[in-house]
């Protein structure tokens, strides 16, 4: 939600400064700072509203820091719309004039244009000049070896004899081409479930990204242009929380569900999983755990697969850093928290780690590559469509 100047005041007054979201803020734990705790940044957010404090460097620094994890909000015993505060601010006071913005708009609009962008990766990996990419732009490192684009149809019917309902798939400008796998794993779970699933072909991102940097503009039109495309009778599902929790929080009368939550409420007596004697750890995303708030239906949903051991991987409660454009935009708090992220890795000799997240999982990825770590870095929804019969 964004607010007036009016309301952000308000809302930041309700902030009674007791500090216990402090030890649970991942930037304050790192600097020790209080402008970059949430109480910190709440007082410094209503200052600059009430102009008694300059909108400077230093107040962008500190507010360009914050994650929008939101852990302080499932901390705040007075329930503080930080999400609300902390994008307003970005809204009115650090818009950024991104060059990255401005050439990402056109491909998070039109999904035309990020599939022919995917097919033009997926032909240089064939190519084998992803060196030669991942040395032009330090952002290439990111992207991981991708499978053939696919051409998304607009219903996939189930074909189970006791129908168990219809939903809606969000497909994700970064979902639709970097991880088709755990899209086209959702659809065969939801089939296999007799679910019908509808890729409704309008939709477009989500707008995080875009309100992340401040440009409210850009993220109103993508989710009106999403508010259109989806029915709203059906629940719109999504396989990656950052779009998920952008879509509930400014899509209030849609019915947003991560597909891990939505798969719990349904009849599973009639498939059959086969055993996997392994240890599966989980990642918790921040915006599955504190926006969300469906992190639970994950181990719920793995547990399901026979003799599999599920444990949370320590220090799940923090970012990993990944944080949508953070990990390009901030990198050196980004890679402290994703070295945590390694450590708890190696500590643990994790082989298969789940996260809900395409933005945690580039984010992983890099840092496991980087360390030479070799970890199956998987959506919960592809290791059990594996264990159901989806060819992945
Ligand atoms: S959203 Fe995360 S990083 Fe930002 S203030 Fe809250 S806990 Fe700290
Ligand atoms: S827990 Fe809530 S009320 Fe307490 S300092 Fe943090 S934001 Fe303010």
């Amino acid at each position: 939600m964004t607010l007036s100047i009016k309301e952000l005041i308000v809302e930041a007054d309700r902030c009674v400064a007791c500090g216990l979201c402090l030890p649970h803020c991942p930037t304050y734990r790192k600097t020790g700072s209080e402008a970059d705790s949430p109480r910190g940044r709440i007082q410094l957010m209503r200052a600059v509203a009430q102009d008694i404090l300059p909108n400077n460097a230093r107040f962008n620094h500190h507010i360009d820091l914050c994650l929008s994890c939101r852990s302080c909000e499932s901390a705040c015993p007075n329930n503080v719309n930080y999400g609300a505060l902390v994008d307003t601010s970005r809204a009115l006071f650090t818009q950024k004039k991104s060059v990255w913005l401005m050439l990402a708009k056109p491909f998070m609009r039109y999904r035309y244009l990020t599939q022919a962008l995917t097919w033009l990766i997926w032909l240089i990996q064939q190519g084998r000049c992803a060196d030669l990419l991942k040395r032009l732009h330090p952002a290439a490192k990111l992207i991981p070896v991708i499978n053939k684009p696919t051409t998304w149809e607009n219903l996939y019917p189930t074909s189970h004899p006791n129908k168990q309902g219809a939903v809606s798939l969000f497909l994700g400008c970064t979902s639709h081409a970097l991880d088709s796998e755990t899209l086209k794993a959702s659809i065969y779970v939801l089939n296999k479930l007799g679910v019908d699933v509808h890729i409704p072909a309008a939709q477009t991102c989500c707008g995080s990204i875009a309100r992340q940097m401040g440009d409210t503009k850009e993220s109103n039109k993508l989710l009106a242009l999403n508010q259109r495309s989806f029915d709203q009778t059906m629940p719109i599902l999504t396989a990656a929380s950052g779009c998920g929790a952008g879509l509930a929080d400014y899509l209030p009368q849609h019915k947003v569900q991560d597909v891990s939550a939505f798969l719990m409420t349904c009849d599973w007596s009639t498939v059959t999983i086969t055993a996997l004697n392994q240890r599966i750890f989980v990642q918790d995303p921040c915006t599955l755990r504190n926006v969300q708030k469906s992190h639970t239906a994950v181990y719920m949903l793995l547990q399901k697969i026979p003799h599999a051991e599920i444990i949370p991987l320590a220090g799940n409660s923090q970012c990993c850093g990944g944080a949508g454009a953070y990990m390009l935009t901030q990198s050196n708090m980004a890679k402290q928290l994703l070295d945590d992220k390694l450590n708890a890795i190696k500590a643990s000799q994790v082989a298969i780690l789940a996260t809900s997240n395409i933005g945690c999982s580039l984010h992983l990825a890099k840092g496991l590559a980087e360390q030479n770590l070799t970890v199956s870095l998987l959506h919960p929804i592809q290791i059990i469509a594996k264990q159901m019969g989806f060819d992945v």
